[in-house]
């Protein structure tokens, strides 16, 4: 089992590592990720210039480590084109610092790399952790995360699987479900502030804070409700059989992640 890692928070960001180290009892992990923060470039990819790499020191010891200059997408690209000879049987992004909800999963470099994994027909999750006061914690996420991956292993996911996890700043074991959802309505008010640097104007775009709705089976209330929310991508899943598949595998990790013992 070879695992694809990235994020789009940079390469030395923590939640990359609490995942790395939660998935590489699943399989081998292979890290690809952007040498600095990469949040909002959904998953755009650099055509219009060469790419630089190098292979890097890891903050876990034995974890194949490649730093990009460039986007989370790009990074999932030379990651199964070259570096992992071809070979994933799992793309994994994040943790990322904040949740991806809503109208975030268009723009997110987290769910953007998870999305370059889809293209090239390979399970591929997106996990993202909450921000609470500014504080954040990866126990929960990290957990669910391993847990996902052993599916993946298990191969009870479709090989077409693309999900976008989130999670509530929470304890696992204070996680009261996890819910398949939609995506709900979430989209952020921005603010364009013009200023002048000498020379010529700028526009600098500022985001302020989200505007959203609660509704039934969204990843917004699912975790409102102290949910871990899994969010089949694209929308349309194909069958019923599928999402009847995706609800019990909700079920079940949910059994699973208060049952583990806290090891951290
Ligand atoms: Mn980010």
């Amino acid at each position: 089992m070879k695992i694809l890692a990235c994020n789009d928070d940079g390469i030395f960001a923590p939640g990359l590592w609490a995942l790395v180290e939660a998935v590489r009892e699943v399989g081998e992990v292979i890290v690809v990720a952007p040498d600095r923060e990469q949040s909002a470039v959904g998953t755009s990819v650099t055509l219009h210039h060469p790419l630089r790499m190098k292979q890097v020191d890891p903050p876990l010891r034995g974890v194949e480590t490649y730093s990009v200059e460039g986007t989370p997408g790009d990074c999932i690209i030379l990651g199964i084109k070259m570096l992992a000879g071809g070979n994933v049987d799992l793309v994994i992004s994040g943790i990322n610092e904040g949740m991806n909800l809503g109208n975030d999963v268009f723009i997110s470099g987290t769910v953007g790399a998870a999305l370059q994994g889809y293209f090239y027909e390979i399970p591929a999750i997106a996990i993202s952790a909450a921000l609470h006061k500014g504080q954040i914690r990866f126990d929960a996420a990290a957990r669910v995360g391993a847990m996902l991956a052993r599916k993946v292993k298990e191969k009870v996911l479709h090989p077409r699987s693309l999900l976008n996890v989130n999670v509530p700043y929470l304890a696992p074991e204070e996680i009261e479900g996890i819910e398949l959802t939609r995506p709900g309505r979430r989209s952020y008010r921005d603010e364009i502030q013009k200023g002048n640097d000498g020379k010529r104007d700028y526009y600098w775009i500022v985001r302020g804070e989200p505007v959203w709705e609660e509704r039934e089976g969204t990843d917004i209330t699912a975790v409102r409700r102290r949910r871990i929310s899994v969010t089949p991508l694209p929308g349309n899943l194909p069958g019923s059989e599928r999402v009847t598949l995706l609800k019990d595998l909700c079920r079940a990790l949910f059994d699973e992640i208060r049952s583990q013992p806290n090891r951290s």
